[in-house]
């Protein structure tokens, strides 16, 4: 199966070429293009929903013609168009899903309406041979949970985040550092000359039974030593980036502790696989100390390539693909969804065309 997917949910304009073999095995990704919008919304310090929808419009139509040529493949050698339906930025949702919609419409092919954090929950299954069940640690801008992924389309949720997300906290504590847009990369790099040892931060829920995290007070209690500080200065803040990425790498292996031991129950030893998605899976100190915890637990780790944990488009077509192998498409009249549990109903809105 060969599909194009289209990415718009939030700040990267994106259109991939993928490739899913008959028997199963891994895709093959022939074209993965992504357009960054940072700088259209560096100056506002984060994404503004109405400048992220027109750059959408802008920029989508010129991406998915090189995503084709890149692959040397024509409309005709399609089998299907794959698009993020949600959760997301309505605008940018609504920009993608009808463009896809409408070459759908016009090439008589397939659509397939895919939940965004599906297609990072399925995107390690692109590029290791990796069967369900697995355990899922969803770490992006929006969302942060731990789930049993036992197929396409089937989700078991352990814990999910009570207030901010992860790539969120990143965002806002490299926003109040004024380390730059966007703070995860920024708040990495200057972690890298920090002293993680020099502030004592709190650990939300670490060493406490359950699955879900907890992190605005991690993120308050960063505001007030740095409005300690006076004026912070380079080292200052990189030692602060330094203990707040490593009390965010303890917490999310603790709570990830807890859920490999929920996940015995539900996965047998010998194909107990953690798998970490979503954009903050890019950190490399969250990797190594996952890397430890899943190793404890006698779990493989499983993480994609950098590139593939951030949002693109390869991610979305993969699904897609995986979608389509099933049989599992939508109605041309299929809505878009701002709102979308991974864990809820995995199919789409119907009959709310837009
Ligand atoms: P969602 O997937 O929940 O809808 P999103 O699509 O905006 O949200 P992603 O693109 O998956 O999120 O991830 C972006 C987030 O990942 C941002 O919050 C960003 O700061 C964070 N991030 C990216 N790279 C890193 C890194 N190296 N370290 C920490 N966080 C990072
Ligand atoms: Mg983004
Ligand atoms: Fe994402």
């Amino acid at each position: 199966l060969t599909i194009l997917g289209i990415e718009t949910s939030c700040d990267e304009t994106a259109a991939a070429v993928v490739r899913r073999p008959a028997d199963g095995g891994t895709g093959e990704i022939l074209s993965n293009i992504v357009f960054s919008q940072i700088e259209a919304h560096a100056p506002f310090g984060g994404v503004v929903p109405e400048i992220a929808a027109r750059a959408h419009v802008e920029h989508l139509d010129g991406l998915i013609s090189r995503a084709l040529k890149e692959a040397r493949l024509d409309w005709d050698d399609l089998d299907g168009i794959a698009a993020t339906a949600g959760p997301g930025l309505i605008g940018g949702v609504i920009v993608g899903l009808m463009t896809a919609k409408g070459i759908a419409a016009a090439r008589g092919l397939p659509l397939i309406a895919v939940n965004h954090l599906e297609g990072h929950a399925l995107t390690a299954r692109m590029t290791d041979a990796l069967p369900f069940p697995y355990l899922l640690l969803l770490v992006s801008g929006g969302h942060s949970q731990l789930l049993v992924v036992e197929g396409v389309g089937r989700y078991r949720r352990l814990g999910t985040t009570i207030d901010d997300a992860v790539g969120e906290a990143f965002d806002k504590v490299a926003k109040l550092l004024g380390l730059g847009y966007p703070g995860g990369p920024a708040l990495e790099r200057a972690a890298l000359e920090g002293d993680a040892s020099r502030f004592a931060l709190p650990r939300p829920l670490i060493n406490r039974p359950g699955c879900d995290f907890s992190f605005s007070g991690l993120k308050t209690a960063v505001r007030q030593l740095a409005e300690g500080l006076g004026r912070p200065d380079d080292k200052d803040k990189a030692d602060i980036a330094a203990s707040f990425q490593c009390a965010v790498a303890d917490v999310l292996a603790s709570r990830t502790e807890n859920a490999m031991a929920v996940a015995n129950e539900m996965i047998r030893p010998g194909h107990r696989r953690l798998v970490v998605a979503g954009g903050v899976a890019a950190n490399m100190m969250l990797r190594e100390r996952l890397t430890v915890s899943a190793h404890a637990f006698g779990y493989e780790f499983v993480v994609p390539p950098l590139k593939l944990c951030t949002d693109n488009g390869a991610m979305i077509a993969w699904a897609g693909a995986e979608r389509l192998a099933l049989g599992l498409t939508d109605p041309i009249g299929t809505g878009p969804r701002a709102r979308w549990p991974l864990d809820a109903d995995a199919t789409p809105a119907r009959g709310a065309g837009v």
